[in-house]
């Protein structure tokens, strides 16, 4: 299980830390997208702010770039009345040669309620989880997890379709290093939907098929008769050596464009967690068809499903006023 350790909590949600959504429960996973439906409707007020986090401390600690995950992070916690502090790469200690590890324990000494965290490395945020006292928040942990991104993916669908249940969604692009895509199977999986993997053979890796997917290596056949496509940017920075002959050829076998998008049904949904590069693997018009493109929901729902997050995952803490009721 890879959620966290289960804590005595009435919030419905047993977990301490938000490290993946492999081993989250259906039930689980309904209740953030329920709660993040509520925080969607606060976020559309002229007046954002709600006391819920009062008190509390959210250290974003990010070795890696992003700017919607941290942005939202940071969004949400302000919004719900926390005390924000950012800290990238760039400005901390780990420049100068400090672990990981140590620097989540010199935070750790200052009382944050929560960290969210991203890195590189596959597999950190749970090692650090088991040595701090708040909550932890994976915001991508290598070509591992990104469950608030599977989470606010599901809200976009489920909002515009109304289900999960059923479904079937096409994710292409870099199966093999994208944490977005293993978090999308997992929960898309678990909330029945059928899903699909698309990808050329170099960047589809053997394992995936375990997972209960069907993988495709031809575009138009893995994108036949889907309600949703869901495109991946090629992670070059995860790969050492070259996966694709070049972005051309890239593009014009998996890049999405109308031609391809014929195949699957006549009002199919596109998707893409950004950053998007167009002309590699989406076509700028198809990216930007208002008709179809739910890209700008993605982002809105993002910081309403961070929301609801930080706000059951506090609930399972100590009370910020030491316990008075
Ligand atoms: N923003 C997503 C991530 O951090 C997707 C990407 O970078 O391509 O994994």
């Amino acid at each position: 299980m890879k959620t966290s350790a289960a804590q005595p909590s009435n919030t419905g949600f047993p977990h301490r830390h938000l490290l993946g959504i492999e081993g989250l429960k259906p039930a689980e996973i309904t209740l953030l997208l329920d709660l993040a439906e509520s925080y969607v409707e606060q976020n559309r007020q002229p007046d954002k702010k709600r006391a819920v986090l009062r008190g509390r401390t959210l250290i974003n600690l990010f070795f890696e770039t992003s700017t919607r995950t941290r942005t939202s992070f940071e969004l949400a916690a302000k919004r719900m009345g926390a005390d924000v502090i950012n800290i990238s790469v760039g400005d901390s200690a780990i420049k100068k040669g400090e672990t990981l590890l140590d620097t989540a324990m010199t935070l750790n000494a200052m009382h944050p309620d929560v960290l969210v965290v991203r890195t590189p490395f596959s597999g950190a945020v749970n090692l650090l989880s088991q040595k701090v006292n708040g909550a932890v928040v994976n915001a991508g942990d290598g070509s591992h997890e990104h469950p608030t991104q599977a989470l606010l993916d599901a809200l976009t669908i489920r909002r515009r379709l109304g289900r999960l249940q059923g479904l079937t969604v096409a994710i292409c692009g870099d199966i093999s290093h994208s944490r977005v895509a293993r978090s999308n199977v997992h929960l898309l999986n678990t909330m029945g939907a059928r899903v699909r993997v698309v990808a050329p053979p170099t960047l589809l890796p053997g394992p995936f098929a375990r997972l209960g997917v069907e993988c495709f290596t031809d575009m138009r056949k893995g994108l036949e008769g889907c309600d949703i496509v869901m495109m991946l940017r090629l992670q070059s920075e995860r790969m050492q050596g070259a996966y694709v002959p070049s972005v051309h050829e890239y593009f014009r076998f998996w890049g999405l464009d109308y031609e391809k998008l014929e195949t699957a049904k006549p009002d199919a949904l596109i998707m893409h967690p950004g950053p998007m590069n167009r002309g590699v693997e989406i076509d700028s018009e198809v990216a930007d068809d208002l008709g179809r493109s739910l890209i700008r929901e993605q982002v809105e729902m993002g910081v309403a499903v961070r929301m609801a997050c930080l706000d059951v995952l506090t609930r399972n803490l100590a009370p910020a006023n030491g316990g008075a009721a």
